[in-house]
């Protein structure tokens, strides 16, 4: 086929046509695409083309005239090419001849590579001429492979998700359909959040597509549901595939499923950290909890409480009823301690009818830590008491508690329950179904508590509650109303201030009760005083009233009665109540001082400014009066931070068309500043300290308070 034989007998235009057919001929060799060789009958390589040079390696130079079986052919071949081309020397045929074949071939550098080659023969004078069209196959092969192993992944255990550059799926593999128990026509369009399982909160996901924006790529574990609604766990890769251009066209997600390793490393979990009977904590996991909670408290500054238990004659019981009874208080024991603390706070049991409850270090107040476990207690102490159903026998429980607080000083969790324990041997020591405190000063401290709870029962029974009143003044010292203000005459301590018993009573639930005493005995007064012409409508008498006698039920009711029983005007009276309590339940607090208002009461609030009341919500209330706390007032002249509150304050009131009053004013210099900035009210010792009702009376009558 290449080489064509002229005779030069024949004329010049046959001469001339031949020369043209012949370049025509070389160029078709030279630029076709496949590598086109001829050899004569020794295999000697006679015609060699560009892409011949290109595929194999050597340049035309070189290679013509060497043999193919010493340059091209793989050497393990050689022997049956040479064979061939015997074979068909002297029979004619080869199963070569006339057809595509792939082989491999050899490249100058010694390495084999595939091709396909036809041979085809062309007989001349002195024998026949071999023909090769040779075509390289490596990059052919090399995709035919890898689409072979993309197919045996795609086909593998490995679940297999691609999406479009929008999250929808366009293919899953068999695997993701029986690990999700979708079939893929079920998946297919969607979007792989149908798999979601809500274990992994929108946090997880945001920092998981985070990555992958920023890294193309994330890997990690996460819950997923299935069809039926069970849920898997799996270990998932999740890729973002770039076009040429780098637009993202795919996500691929490969995953594998790791629901029994999770089942099994809670099992391991569940034995090495949970008690078995109760499936509470056990001593290791609370010693691992404690110990990082007492690194942080001490790394804070707060404080934390543990609190041991141990249920009075528990040991009697089990002897008496037996282990599987025992068994079963345990457990409900446990449930009752779970229902009552809060979802941070550690229940563990560490072995017999001891429990431990850890409350974690919130606390800034040492104080406050103290009085916090100790009603916590109080509270266990309580819900233990109440009757245990023991398959029809109801069993009484008394509990004795230990009770520290930490950290006190450089200690570690052992320390920690060993001066808990000690507590608790203390508290068993007093008597059954008491707690005790490791340090002495903290008991003083509860028992104190405990004494004056009692102390204010009393109180309230023994008339050594009184009120006392201070003036309101207008900026001439035209007495404009007054604040009524609680006094405690205690028998042994004297004067206790509000201050020191209002909190606890506050805590204890005593202050609905004194709350009532206060707002009966304020329309009693203010009753006597109209009567006698002292207090005309004009005047008000502001009662302070708690949050949690505010938001107990029928409080509105209670109002109504009390005014209505006493005889006096509604718009007379004026309750105090402070900005934290507008931070919880608006709704029920908005309802309450709506019927409040419209049954003509007026409502200020009180220490203004030291709360985080947002202006947006103050508009929405029915309120009519701002009282600005006097911690602002004091260092008005002096501190620019404070003055400007109370200026901003001010302004405010007026702004939102309220009543301001400034409380705390004890010297000219406040009171100029207020009344420059537009304050009209003022209540203060500069005018006059609460003084007892005989003594507001005098002041009534007068109408005009002198400055000092
Ligand atoms: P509060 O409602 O802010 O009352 C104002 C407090 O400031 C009163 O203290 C009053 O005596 C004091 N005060 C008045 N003028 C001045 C002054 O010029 N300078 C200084 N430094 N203080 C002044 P008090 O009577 O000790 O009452 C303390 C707190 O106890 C009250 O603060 C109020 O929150 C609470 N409280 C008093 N009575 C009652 C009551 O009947 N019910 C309730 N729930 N709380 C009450
Ligand atoms: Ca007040
Ligand atoms: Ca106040």
């Amino acid at each position: 086929m290449v080489l064509v034989f002229h005779d030069v007998t024949l004329s010049y235009d046959i001469q001339q046509t031949a020369k043209e057919q012949s370049t025509m001929l070389n160029h078709i060799i030279e630029a076709s695409m496949d590598a086109i060789i001829a050899a004569d009958e020794n295999s000697t390589i006679m015609e060699w083309n560009a892409q011949a040079e290109k595929i194999f390696g050597w340049s035309r130079d070189e290679i013509l005239g060497c043999y193919l079986h010493e340059t091209i052919i793989p050497l393990q071949y050689r022997e049956q090419h040479l064979n061939g081309i015997a074979h068909l020397s002297e029979t004619g045929q080869g199963e070569m001849l006339n057809h595509r074949v792939e082989i491999s071939a050899l490249h100058k550098n010694g390495k084999e590579f595939p091709v396909e080659l036809t041979i085809s023969q062309l007989e001349v004078k002195n024998g026949s001429f071999y023909s090769a069209f040779v075509r390289d196959l490596t990059e052919i092969k090399q995709t035919e492979q890898e689409l072979k192993l993309a197919a045996i992944t795609f086909y593998s255990h490995s679940g297999i998700v691609i999406t479009d550059a929008k999250k929808r799926i366009l293919r899953v593999n068999p695997a993701i359909e029986s690990m999700s128990g979708y079939c893929a026509e079920e998946l297919l369009g969607k979007y792989p959040s149908i798999l979601k399982s809500g274990r992994q909160d929108s946090a997880f996901y945001k920092k998981m597509w985070q990555q992958i924006n920023e890294t193309d790529s994330w890997q990690g574990e996460l819950w997923n549901k299935r069809k039926d609604g069970s849920l898997y766990a799996e270990f998932l890769t999740i890729t973002a595939v770039r076009d040429y251009s780098g637009t993202i066209t795919n996500y691929v997600g490969t995953s594998y499923d790791i629901t029994e390793r999770k089942f099994a490393e809670d099992k391991i979990e569940q034995l090495a950290y949970r008690d078995e009977l109760t499936n509470l904590a056990n001593r290791r996991l609370l010693l691992d909890r404690l110990n990082h909670e007492i690194n942080v408290a001490a790394r804070h500054k707060v404080y934390g409480a543990v609190l041991y238990l141990d249920l009075d004659r528990f040991k009697n019981l089990n002897d008496a009823l037996g282990h599987p009874i025992g068994d079963e208080l345990l457990r409900q024991v446990a449930r009752r301690l779970i229902q009552l603390v809060r979802a941070e706070d550690t229940v563990s049991r560490l072995g017999g009818d001891e429990f431990v409850i850890m409350l974690p270090a919130t606390n800034k107040n040492l104080k406050k830590a103290g009085v916090e476990a100790g009603s916590v207690a109080d509270k266990i102490k309580e819900h233990l008491a109440e009757a245990f159903d023991l398959h029809g026998y109801q069993y009484f429980l008394n509990t004795s508690i230990g009770i520290v607080i930490f950290p006190e000083a450089e200690e570690g969790a052992d320390d920690v329950l060993k001066h808990a324990d000690s507590a608790l041997y203390r508290a068993k020591e007093e008597g059954r179904n008491t707690s005790r405190f490791y340090k002495p000063a903290m008991q003083q401290d509860a028992d104190a508590r405990l004494q004056m709870e009692k102390d204010i029962r009393h109180a309230l029974h023994n008339d050594e509650l009184s009120l006392h009143y201070q003036p309101q003044v207008d900026i001439n010292g035209h007495v404009t109303g007054a604040e009524a203000l609680l006094r405690w005459q205690h028998p042994q301590r004297g004067m206790v201030p509000p201050d020191e018993f209002i909190p606890l009573a506050e805590d204890t639930g005593l202050i609905l009760d004194i709350g009532r005493w206060v707002l009966k005995q304020a329309s009693l007064q203010l009753a006597e005083w109209h009567n006698m012409g002292a207090c005309p409508n004009s005047r008000s008498l502001a009662i302070n009233v708690s949050p949690r006698q505010f938001h107990q039920a029928g409080f509105v009711e209670e109002i109504i009665d009390m005014i209505s029983a006493a005889g006096i005007s509604a718009s007379c009276i004026e309750l105090e109540i402070t900005e934290g309590l507008l931070m919880d339940r608006l709704g029920d607090v908005v309802d309450k001082l709506t019927q409040l208002r419209e049954y003509g009461v007026r409502i200020a609030i009180d220490d203004f400014g030291t709360g985080y009341s947002s202006l947006s919500y103050l508009k929405t209330l029915p309120l009519d009066k701002l009282k600005i706390d006097q911690s602002f007032v004091r260092d008005i002249t002096t501190d620019s931070n404070d003055a400007a509150i109370v200026d901003t304050i001010i302004a405010m009131s007026k702004h939102m068309d309220l009543n301001v009053i400034a409380e705390g004013v004890e010297t000219q210099e406040q009171l100029d500043f207020l009344h420059s900035k537009g304050c009209e009210v003022f209540q203060g010792y500069y005018f006059s300290k609460p003084v007892v009702a005989e003594q507001m009376l005098n002041i009534l009558k007068n109408d005009v308070i002198s400055k000092k």
